[in-house]
């Protein structure tokens, strides 16, 4: 049977969510709060198990036109600037895991997902239209809009970011945390930049209480830079994009090495994002409940430290949509199932993060063990098997 699904949210997961339910041959609606949709300009890292599944939903040229691959990761000192280890992406990712290693403008994934949406004419898009809670009945959802009103479907999927209605009413466990790190991020013109400063690589300089990662996105045309530093509360958590006061940074960078500093020099004007999170996911009722469940970081809000956020919402909405196709169970089944299959992996995800962010900030011997261990082991240390396989 065609069920009817809402989709609170056009973000990434969002309309990753509506394509995946598309494609199950389900009846799709998505409400999107904002007046259009669009992805505010920054970068976007995609391991192997995101692009897996792009390349799976036809999405594989389309990426090739607008990603970068960069060929490797390389880890360096903030400090000195000296290289402790690398990871060789390129052909190797591809022959390692079946697909490549990319980095993406976050404008152009959205894109081509939007356009792979609209080529469903079982879908249909609404914008300025906010969900505002929702009613559970036997056999729906009653779903509240900003519009007042409400609608029924079959099935609620709160796609709706890190500060979610659908959560808080589903989960009521109250706002996500600060977790004390504020990021930095600009785009750069590579063209823009001294030839020394230009890179096709994800490079992550990791300093004391610091970290920046720089990558190329759109085929390598622009630079993404984003600098991690330890900071306090912004006032206004909720928005994503305040404007950033460049002496701030500078005075959190310290004493940065002279390429790094000429990077961070480089740039004309920051945007500071406050970094928030919430624990790792406990049980697969954290993901659904019933005939509603939580999708991308309405679910599993974590920290950018294993560049994976985006990628776990492109994993549930691909779960959900194999669920969804599932026969021989009904709705609430069916999300129970997606839920079954998705929590752990989120969770381990989430716990990865936090503990990525200790060692990229560590101080002391914990720095010097890290330093050590990625000159040793390099390859063996940095490459996440468990995690590019897939799920
Ligand atoms: C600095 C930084 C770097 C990152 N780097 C990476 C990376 O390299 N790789 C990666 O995979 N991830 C990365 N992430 C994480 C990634 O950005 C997020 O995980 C991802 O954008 C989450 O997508 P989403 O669709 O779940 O939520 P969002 O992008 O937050 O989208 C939610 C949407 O819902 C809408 N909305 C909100 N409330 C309502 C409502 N009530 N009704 C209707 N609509 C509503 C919003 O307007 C928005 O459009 C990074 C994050 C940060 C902060």
């Amino acid at each position: 049977m065609r069920n009817s699904i809402a989709i609170a949210g056009g973000g990434i997961g969002g309309l990753a969510a509506a394509l995946c339910c598309a494609q199950a041959d389900q009846e799709v609606q998505l409400f999107e709060r904002a007046a259009a949709f669009t992805e505010v300009g920054a970068g976007i890292q995609l391991g192997p198990n995101v692009t897996r599944i792009l390349q799976a939903w036809g999405l594989g040229q389309g990426l090739q036109s607008v990603a970068a691959f960069p060929p490797q990761l390389q880890v360096r000192q903030a400090l000195t600037g000296q290289c402790t280890g690398q990871l060789r992406w390129g052909a190797q990712a591809v022959a390692r895991y079946g697909a490549p290693y990319a980095t993406v403008h976050r404008a152009d994934l959205h894109q081509l997902l939007l356009d792979a949406v609209h080529a469903h004419s079982s879908v249909r898009l609404h914008l300025n239209q906010g969900v505002t809670g929702y009613s559970t009945q036997a056999d729906g959802v009653r779903v509240g809009l900003d519009d007042g009103a409400p609608l029924n479907v079959h099935a609620l999927i709160g796609a709706d970011g890190l500060w979610s209605r659908v959560r808080g009413q589903l989960l009521g466990d109250g706002p996500a945390r600060f977790s004390g790190h504020l990021a930095y991020r600009a785009l750069l013109n590579q063209s823009d930049l001294p030839a020394a400063l230009r890179s096709p690589d994800v490079t992550v300089w990791m300093g004391p209480h610091l970290h920046v990662v720089n990558y190329p996105v759109r085929g390598g045309e622009l630079m993404n830079l984003v600098a991690i530093v330890n900071g306090p509360e912004p006032q206004d958590l909720s928005s994503w994009d305040h404007s950033a006061n460049a002496a701030d940074l500078q005075r959190a960078l310290g004493g940065v090495c002279p390429a790094l500093q000429a990077l961070i020099d480089a740039v004309p004007a920051w945007r500071l994002w406050p970094l928030c999170d919430r624990p790792p996911m406990r049980s697969a009722t954290e993901q659904a409940q019933g005939r509603v469940a939580l999708l991308g970081d309405a679910a599993h809000p974590m920290r950018p430290y294993m560049a994976q956020g985006a990628g776990m919402a492109i994993e549930d909405a691909d779960v959900l949509g194999r669920c969804l196709a599932q026969p021989g169970l009904n709705l609430p089944e069916q999300l129970a199932h997606y839920a079954q299959q998705r929590w752990q992996r989120n969770a381990r995800v989430q716990q990865r993060a936090v503990r990525n962010g200790q060692i990229f900030h560590a101080t002391g011997m914990v720095r010097w063990g890290r330093d050590t261990a990625t000159r040793l082991f390099g390859e063996r240390l940095l490459d996440v098997p468990w995690l590019y396989n897939g799920p």
